[in-house]
């Protein structure tokens, strides 16, 4: 649907299908699909004729969900899966081997620092983290075995803003840039255009934007490396969305615009209180001027997300008084919902960083981060204030 704007595509997007005329689509529900005769069998088997084999292979519901993925990240194909670390893990695996190695930006969600450092060295695949942020370092850390670089951006949780056009000027075209665009969803950036092979999501949190259904999804450049991912990687590593999860995400790309629009409003306003308050010592956000990504996030992003971090004075201490003192925002794990949510990176998502790591990347003790909700902004900034009050 490339002639129609994001609003439009995110609600039809996808090939047109006739399921009865139905305005939502069916979630088709079975785990297999029968044939006619083994004449049709063996053409599906040989991708000469069209239809569906097995859900782990493929089902309407979840290509519908892949099609609107892959026209909204402006992506040749899309893969889905049951999460978005089924995601980021069948993608890395499709794309190394023992002795390759994957670059990864030194802050990442908590599941794929592991992955990257601990699960892949498992394997024979060489990993090294560096600060991404700075394109020398990157230029330095690149050697022949460097066959991947995986970064996010904005990373999860210091909001660093990577450079992809240049981050892809210096890594070349042999290298596969795989970047992980949860954060800011695709209607606020689309990492393809910019340099990017792959966008992976948890689809878990902005595209289903309510906090029910976990799902991932990986979406290509290039139509060789889906097939690659589909057919070699998810069918055999089995972690394949379920077709009813896939109906929720659809349901949730619909109001994807509006919710983004608001999620960004609302974080602005938040991220302007907490700048003013004398307890808080420092506040990441990319819309703010004074963060060091703000020009970089200008020109990559059409939007600066939904998500805060902040330092409080007072460490450690004051970060537990804080998050005890809170009424309406729920302490939880997990991004991009309704509801306003905050987290202690340290003593949670990131508590498998060294401690040197946590604090030489800034995951210090006196950071917490807060996933802004779709309540009336003002009533999020009345609980924070009640809450700094009683530090
Ligand atoms: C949540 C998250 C993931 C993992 O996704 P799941 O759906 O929980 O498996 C990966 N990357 C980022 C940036 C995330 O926020």
């Amino acid at each position: 649907m490339k002639n129609k704007k994001f609003a439009t595509r995110a609600i039809h997007g996808g090939q047109e299908k006739e399921f009865a005329r139905a305005l939502n689509p069916p979630i088709f529900m079975t785990s297999t699909f029968s044939f006619p005769s083994l004449e049709q069998a063996e053409g599906v088997f040989d991708f000469q004729a069209p239809g569906y084999v097995y859900t782990r292979g493929n089902n309407p519901t979840l290509k519908l969900f892949e099609e609107r993925m892959a026209d909204l990240e402006e992506g040749a194909e899309a893969v889905a899966f049951a999460s978005g670390m089924a995601a980021i893990t069948s993608t890395l695996l499709s794309l190394l081997k023992p002795g390759d190695e994957v670059l990864a930006h030194r802050v990442l969600y908590g599941s794929s620092h592991r992955v990257i450092q601990e699960f892949l060295p498992r394997y024979g695949i060489k990993t090294g983290q560096a600060d991404l942020v700075n394109l020398q370092e990157l230029g330095k850390r690149i050697n022949p075995e460097t066959r991947v670089v995986f970064l996010e951006t904005p990373a999860n949780p210091t909001l660093d803003i990577l450079d992809l056009k240049g981050i892809r000027e210096i890594i070349g075209s042999e290298v596969a840039l795989v970047v992980d665009n949860t954060l800011v969803s695709p209607y606020w950036q689309r990492p393809l255009n910019l340099g990017a092979d792959v966008v992976v999501h948890s689809a878990t949190k902005y595209i289903s934007g309510h906090g029910d259904a976990l799902g991932g999804v990986a979406v290509c450049k290039d139509e060789d490396l889906a097939g690659h991912l589909k057919f070699n990687y998810l069918t055999e590593l089995g972690g394949v969305l379920s077709p009813f999860n896939a109906w929720l995400l659809l349901r949730g790309i619909k109001t994807l615009r509006v919710r983004m629009e608001e999620h960004g409003r609302n974080a602005l306003k938040l991220a302007h209180f907490l700048q003013e308050h004398p307890r808080v010592n420092k506040v990441y956000y990319p819309g703010l001027p004074g963060h060091p990504g703000h020009e970089l996030a200008r020109r990559q992003m059409e939007g600066f997300g939904g998500l805060i971090a902040l330092e409080l004075e007072g460490g450690a201490q004051a970060a537990r008084q804080l998050l005890s003192g809170l009424e309406m925002i729920k302490l939880a794990v997990s991004l991009g919902d309704t509801e306003t949510l905050i987290e202690y990176p340290f003593a949670m998502t990131h508590r498998d960083y060294s401690p040197d790591q946590l604090q030489e990347y800034g995951l210090n003790e006196s950071l917490l981060r807060i996933s802004v909700g779709l309540e009336d902004a003002e009533d999020i900034i009345r609980d924070l204030e009640q809450a700094l009050q009683g530090l």
